[in-house]
C-alpha cells in the first residue's frame, strides 16, 4: 500500500517529509501553536533547514552508546507538540544504522509517526541482507515507520537530481501535497517541492 513522490534530492524528500507531518498534525491531529520534531543529534542537517522553513522547532537529543539514537531518551523528548520523530539508517557522520525497531514500537506506542532517512542507505541495505548478512529490520517491515526518504543519486547510482520520498499509508498523501484551488486556469496540485522540472535524472 505504500505510496510515493520522486524528487530532486535527498533534502527535498525531507523537505517534504517534515512539512507533511505539520500540516498532518494541524490538520487531522487539530495540534496548535508551536509544533516539533524529534531527532537525535546525528540526522542530516536538512532536517534544521526543513523545520526552519516550515516554523517548525527541532528537538535535538543526544545519541548514547555508538552514536545511536537513545530510545528512552527519545520518548521523553515527545510531548503533545511532537509531530514526528525521525531516525536515520544509518545516520551520515558515524555511518550506524539507528535502532529502527525500537524506535518504531516506542512511536507507534507514543502515536506519532517515524520517518526513517535511509537517503544513503536505502540503496546498499537491501543488498546487504540479500549476501547473507544480518541486518535488523529498519524499512517498512517495522510497523511504527510511517515514512522513509531514499536517494536514487546516491547508491541507486543515478545521475544526480534524483530520490523518493514514500509513505506507508496513501491517506498521508494530501498532506504532502499543495492544492490551490482558486486559479484563473482551475487547479492547481503538486505532490512534491517543485513545478516544471527535468526526467533526465
Ligand atoms: C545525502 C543525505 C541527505 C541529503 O540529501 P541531498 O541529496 O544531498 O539533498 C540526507 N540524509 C542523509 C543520511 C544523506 O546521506
Amino acid at each position: 500500500d505504500t505510496v510515493g513522490a520522486m524528487t530532486s534530492g535527498g533534502t527535498e524528500s525531507i523537505l517534504l517529509a517534515v512539512y507533511t507531518y505539520r500540516e498532518h498534525a494541524r490538520k487531522e491531529r487539530k495540534m496548535r501553536g508551536e509544533l516539533e520534531l524529534v531527532a537525535p543529534t546525528t540526522v542530516h542537517p536538512a532536517f534544521d533547514k526543513a523545520c526552519h522553513y516550515f516554523g517548525v522547532r527541532l528537538r535535538k537529543v543526544d545519541v548514547g552508546r555508538g552514536y545511536l539514537a537513545d530510545v528512552r531518551a527519545m520518548r521523553r523528548a515527545i510531548g503533545r507538540r511532537t509531530i514526528a520523530i525521525v531516525a536515520s539508517a544509518p545516520q551520515y557522520p558515524h555511518g550506524v544504522i539507528d535502532p529502527i525497531e525500537d524506535l518504531g514500537a516506542m512511536a507507534a506506542r507514543e502515536g506519532v509517526p517515524m520517518h526513517v532517512d535511509a537517503c544513503v542507505g536505502g540503496f546498499v541495505l537491501p543488498w546487504v541482507e540479500r549476501v547473507g548478512r544480518h541486518l535488523a529490520p529498519w524499512a517498512f517491515r517495522v510497523p511504527g515507520v510511517t515514512s522513509i526518504s531514499a536517494d536514487l543519486h546516491k547508491y541507486g547510482y543515478a545521475a544526480k537530481g534524483a530520490s523518493l520520498m514514500m509513505l506507508r499509508d496513501a491517506s498521508l498523501q494530501k498532506y504532502q501535497a499543495f492544492s490551490f484551488n482558486n486559479w484563473e486556469r482551475g487547479a492547481y496540485v503538486n505532490n512534491t517541492a517543485q513545478g516544471t522540472r527535468s526526467g533526465g535524472a
